[in-house]
């Protein structure tokens, strides 16, 4: 079960974490036994795809610099943009999602794939695992993504899908449309109130991605959002979920 793995596995991974998943490895075979992991759903801007799209540039479009300012110091962990825009008039809520979707558009043309996640698709083909995404990106987006790259995650739910991250709702409809339960599931993201949260919420593995080091343990006590594992690229997911998981088809 979920919790007696956690409860005996259960490291916080640091930043290289390479050796220390191998230590793990070797450690793993008193452990009882692992999990049987039967899904895999993914963030995609910053996650699938290298960050292009320019956040604070975004924010301070949308709401100005003085709010942005006041906003910022006010949600040290990050700007819930969409959220903020919700309560105001249509008017002014029509311009907002206007100019996001200006920077989204830029960001488009910048697409790459994040290193890793084609090979990492391929290895959870291999093993028959699912594979599907969840974004508060539009849904045009996720499809010029699945185009571009030629690799599909289904479901992929977009922003149109209400309630979105950090709303566990969207990764329980995928894992529902699986039929499979939410502790075989993992959540990977680069985004630690937004996936991590979203993963937790729905009571699945979750992985956060986080190549720069932004985070630490002390941006997870405040937000009292631990992630499962933590890792730098997503070259390092692959070993992660063979130390940690059965992966049996
Ligand atoms: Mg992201």
């Amino acid at each position: 079960m979920r919790s007696s793995l956690l409860s005996k596995s259960f490291i916080f991974l640091p930043r290289k974490p390479l050796s220390p998943v191998c230590k793990f490895a070797s450690m793993s075979k008193i452990a009882p036994p692992k999990t049987r992991l039967r899904g895999v759903v993914f963030d995609m801007d910053g996650t699938l795809t290298v960050p292009v799209i320019d956040f604070a540039a975004m924010y301070r479009a949308v709401l100005g610099e003085h709010e942005y300012k006041r906003i910022k110091a006010e949600n040290p962990s990050g700007i819930d943009i969409l959220h903020h825009i919700e309560s105001w008039s249509p008017d002014k809520q029509r311009r907002a999602y206007q100019a996001i979707a200006d920077y989204e558009r830029q960001g488009l043309d910048r697409l790459q794939i994040m290193p890793g996640a084609a090979e990492l698709y391929g290895f959870l083909d291999s093993k028959k695992i699912r594979r599907g995404l969840i974004t508060r990106n539009v849904k045009e987006a996720v499809d010029l993504f699945h185009q571009r790259f030629g690799i599909t995650f289904s479901p992929a739910l977009s922003r149109e899908f209400r309630p979105y991250k950090p709303d566990p709702a969207p990764l329980l409809h995928i894992c529902s449309m699986w039929q499979v339960q939410p502790s075989e599931v993992m959540m990977v993201g680069d985004s630690l109130k937004d996936d991590v949260a979203c993963g937790k919420g729905a009571g699945a593995f979750t992985c956060l991605l986080d190549e720069t080091g932004r985070y630490s343990p002390t941006d997870f006590e405040k937000l009292d959002l631990k992630p499962d594992f933590t890792v730098s690229s997503l070259t390092e997911v692959y070993s992660l979920l063979e130390s940690n998981f059965d992966l049996t088809p």
